[in-house]
């Protein structure tokens, strides 16, 4: 049974604790984005992944050791003289596949990245080339959207203190790989504030003060986050009272179609940062009412989509392969 919960105790900075929030605290990080997608275009070595992600190399280097800490990844050794290692994804850091499927899938339909490359998956299991990774409810049978799921306060719900940077992280033109392929989402899921700011509009909490209540945030971030989230097309600001004009926040189709990413990286904190007392969350299936246990799927044969089990091509939309080959890529 959920426990009763308070009313949010805004004044000690508090908010809700959910996995989301637990596994951001693990990955919500813009240079830690940029390794996984290294690591699942398949770089091991500390070159290549500097060479691909266009990170300083003590930034690099930091941010391989929390990963390391974090469980996310291993090191291993693969030559004796001079002693060299490898870097290689734990069953933790590989069990982050749906969440990469789920941003890859979002920044196809509506990101940056969509106009430089082409992602094709073949789904070696069915034999299906070129299908879409859908977010689907294995116990519905079906896949889902925003709209098709409902939420209730699981028995783990309670209050965690945020901990993390206040300023947004951009990286400069010159850090900006062309190579990237999840340019703008990793942008945002980066920012822990504007994940969080999206869980809770997804949440119901649309007008300024219910956001900020509920999420604890400093008004000036807020405002910043909650105008570049308008920028990048997720949200959309509604006056719903004119005197005094008051303004609400409503996702737009582009922000809808972020939530299979949040319920990814939910489920993943779930399974890794699981409580004695059960998930945070509890995310049912809205037509079914059975819960959802959200997975990845193939869209032909419907069967979650496993790392071993899929190709993945990449082509570039307007330069040449030669060119792409240059650049390392
Ligand atoms: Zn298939």
């Amino acid at each position: 049974m959920p426990p009763v919960i308070a009313n949010s105790p805004s004044d000690l900075k508090l908010i809700r604790s959910c996995s989301i929030w637990r596994a951001l605290e693990t990955v919500g990080d813009v240079p830690i984005m940029l390794i996984l997608e290294a690591f699942w275009l398949g770089e091991r070595r500390f070159d290549g992944l500097q060479q691909r992600t266009g990170l300083l190399k003590a930034l690099l280097s930091q941010r391989l050791k929390a990963m390391t800490e974090t469980g996310l990844m291993e090191k291993r050794q693969y030559s004796d003289r001079p002693v060299r290692y490898e870097y290689w994804l734990t069953t933790k850091g590989r069990d982050l596949y749906w969440v990469a499927l789920a941003m890859l899938r979002w920044e196809k339909h509506w990101g940056a990245a969509a106009a430089k490359f082409t992602v094709q998956l073949d789904h070696k299991t069915c034999g299906a080339r070129n299908i879409d990774a859908v977010p689907y409810s294995r116990s519905a049978g079906q896949a889902f959207t925003a709209r098709d799921v409902s939420w209730t306060h699981g028995p783990g719900m309670g209050w965690i203190a945020p901990h993390h940077s206040r300023r947004r992280k951009q990286r400069s033109d010159n850090e900006r790989q062309d190579s990237n392929l999840l340019d703008m989402i990793v942008q945002v899921l980066g920012d822990r504030w504007a994940s969080l700011i999206l869980r809770s509009i997804f949440t119901g909490f649309r007008r300024y003060d219910e956001i900020q209540k509920d999420a604890a945030i400093a008004t000036n971030i807020l405002a910043d986050r909650l105008q570049w989230l308008t920028g990048m097309g997720l949200i959309t600001k509604r006056l719903y009272s004119e005197n005094p004009a008051r303004y609400e926040y409503r996702l737009t189709e582009t922000g809808i179609d972020y939530y299979p990413v949040l319920v990814m990286l939910m489920a993943w904190g779930d399974r890794w940062y699981s409580t004695p007392e059960g998930p945070p969350l509890l995310l049912h299936h809205r037509q079914t009412g059975l819960p959802l246990d959200p997975v990845m799927a193939c869209s032909c044969c419907h069967q979650p989509l496993a790392p071993d089990e899929v190709e993945f091509h990449i082509r570039p939309m307007r330069r040449t392969q030669a060119q792409i080959r240059a650049r390392g890529v």
